[in-house]
C-alpha cells in the first residue's frame, strides 16, 4: 500500500532528465529538474529517435511534436562505400514493419519535453556540487548557495556527472581515437538533398553520417574522423570547415556537394566509459549518459536515456519514502544489463563502420546482417518489465 509518493529530485534537464522528469509527472509523482544553464537548450545538432524510445515518447503524449518537429526517414536510407556504391539497406521499423525512426534537431526534442512540463519543475542555473543522504533523506547543494531535500535524487547530469561518484569513484572515460564533426546545413542551401532518408558511406578509419532534421528543413552532417589529439580539456570545439572537407576528399560527390555549403563546424571528441557495475546508493541512482556514456555508432545514447527514463517513473510511481531505494535497485537491475549490451555493441559498430577489416566483402555481408540486431533494439519495450517489477514493490 502506497503511503506517500516519492518526490524525486533529477539534477540534469538534458534529454535524458527531462524526459524522466515528463514520465513522472505523467503518473502524477511530484519531481523537480535543476540544470546548471541559465536556460535550457542543446547543441545545434541532430539527434536519431529510433522506435524503442518514440513509444515512451507517445506514451507521454509527444507522439503529434515528434511527427511534426522530425522528419522521419524510409526505406530509401542506406549504407553506401566510401565512394558512393551502396551496402545495403538500414533498418527503418521494427520486426512489426512500424516506422518510428526521426531525426530530430536537439534543441526542438529538449524545448519539446521542457515545455510539456508543469510550470515551476525545471530550475535553471542550478549547478549541483554537493550531495549527502541519510536513511531518510537525500539533499543537493548547488553553486548558487540553494539546496534541496528530496525521497530520490537521480543524477542525469551527462558524461561528466558531478554525481556519479557518490555511486562509484573509480570510472575513467575511454577516449576512442575518433572525433565527430557535426552540423546543420539549411536544405534550401542544397535542394536536391533528400528529406527522406537517413544515409552513410563508411572508409577506412572514419565514416559520414547525414539525415534531415526538423520536418527537413535542415540537413544533419556528422563526420567522424580519427585524430591523434586527445581533447582532455574541452570535449567539444569549434572545428574547421576545411579541414573537415580535407577529410573526406575524393570520397562519394554528393558529401561534398553537402560540405561545400558548412560554414561553421563543431568538433566533438568521442568517449565512452566501461560499463559500471553499479547505478545506485541507496536514494541516489543514474540515468542517461551519466549512467552509460557511449559511442554514437549505435545512435542509441538518447534513445537509451529515454527508456531509462519510463523504467524508472514506471516503479517509482508505486513506491513511498521507505521503499524507494528498492525502487532504485529495481530500476538498475532492469536497466544495467541491456544498457551494457547496447555500450559494447556501439564500440563493435564504430569497428565496422571505420572499416577495420582486410575484407570488405565481410563488412558489407555484417552491415546487411546488422539489420536483425536492429530490429532486436527496437523491438524492445522496456514498460511492461517495468510494471513486473514496480508490482513487486507493492
Ligand atoms: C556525435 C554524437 C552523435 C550522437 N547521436 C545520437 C543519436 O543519433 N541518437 C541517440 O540516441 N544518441 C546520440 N548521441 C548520444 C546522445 O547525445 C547522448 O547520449 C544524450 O544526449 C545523453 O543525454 P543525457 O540527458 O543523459 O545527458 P546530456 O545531454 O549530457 O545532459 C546533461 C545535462 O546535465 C546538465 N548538467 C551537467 N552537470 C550538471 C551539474 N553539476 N548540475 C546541474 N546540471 C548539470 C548539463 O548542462 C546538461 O543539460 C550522440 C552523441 C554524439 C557525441
Amino acid at each position: 500500500m502506497v503511503q506517500s509518493r516519492s518526490h524525486v529530485s533529477i539534477v540534469g534537464g538534458g534529454i535524458g532528465g527531462l524526459f524522466a522528469a515528463n514520465a513522472l509527472a505523467a503518473q502524477g509523482v511530484p519531481v523537480s529538474v535543476y540544470e546548471q544553464a541559465p536556460v535550457i537548450g542543446e547543441v545545434g545538432a541532430g539527434v536519431f529517435l529510433t522506435p524503442n524510445s518514440v513509444r515512451h515518447l507517445q506514451r507521454i503524449g509527444l507522439g503529434p511534436a515528434v511527427e511534426q518537429w522530425g522528419a522521419r526517414v524510409g526505406h530509401d536510407s542506406r549504407y553506401f562505400r566510401h565512394d558512393g556504391a551502396p551496402i545495403a539497406p538500414v533498418q527503418v521499423t521494427d520486426s512489426s514493419g512500424w516506422n518510428a525512426t526521426f531525426g530530430m534537431h536537439r534543441a526542438d526534442l529538449v524545448e519539446m519535453l521542457a515545455n510539456a512540463l508543469p510550470a515551476g519543475t525545471v530550475h535553471t542555473g542550478h549547478r549541483c556540487t554537493g550531495f549527502e543522504q541519510d536513511g531518510s533523506t537525500a539533499r543537493v547543494s548547488f553553486a548558487n548557495g540553494a539546496s534541496t531535500e528530496a525521497d530520490v535524487v537521480i543524477a542525469a547530469d551527462g558524461i561528466h556527472s558531478e554525481l556519479r561518484p557518490y555511486v562509484f569513484a573509480s570510472s575513467r572515460p575511454v577516449f576512442s581515437g575518433s572525433v565527430a564533426y557535426r552540423g546543420l546545413v539549411p536544405h534550401e542551401r542544397v535542394p536536391h538533398w533528400p528529406t527522406d532518408r537517413w544515409q552513410m558511406w563508411l572508409g577506412k578509419g572514419r565514416h559520414f553520417l547525414a539525415f534531415p532534421v526538423r520536418s527537413g528543413k535542415l540537413i544533419n552532417y556528422v563526420g567522424f574522423v580519427p585524430t591523434d589529439e586527445e581533447m582532455k580539456e574541452s570535449w567539444s570545439a569549434p572545428g574547421d570547415p576545411d579541414i573537415l572537407r580535407l577529410a573526406f576528399a575524393g570520397w562519394d560527390p554528393r558529401i561534398h556537394q553537402l560540405l561545400n555549403e558548412v560554414q561553421i563546424t563543431f568538433r566533438w571528441a568521442l568517449y565512452d566509459r566501461e560499463p559500471l557495475p553499479v547505478w545506485t546508493r541507496q536514494r541516489l541512482s543514474l540515468l542517461g549518459d551519466a549512467a552509460h556514456p557511449m559511442l554514437p555508432h549505435l545512435g542509441q545514447g538518447a534513445n537509451q536515456s529515454i527508456e531509462d527514463g519510463m523504467a524508472l517513473a514506471t516503479i517509482l510511481a508505486r513506491a513511498d519514502r521507505r521503499t524507494a531505494p528498492l525502487a532504485l535497485l529495481a530500476y538498475e537491475r532492469l536497466r544495467r544489463e541491456r544498457v551494457a549490451q547496447v555500450q559494447r555493441g556501439a564500440r563493435e559498430n564504430g569497428l565496422r563502420y571505420d572499416s577495420a577489416y582486410s575484407d570488405l566483402g565481410v563488412r558489407d555481408a555484417e552491415i546487411t546482417a546488422h539489420a536483425a540486431f536492429r530490429k532486436r533494439l527496437y523491438d524492445h519495450d522496456v514498460l511492461p518489465d517495468a510494471q513486473a517489477a514496480a508490482a513487486t514493490l507493492a
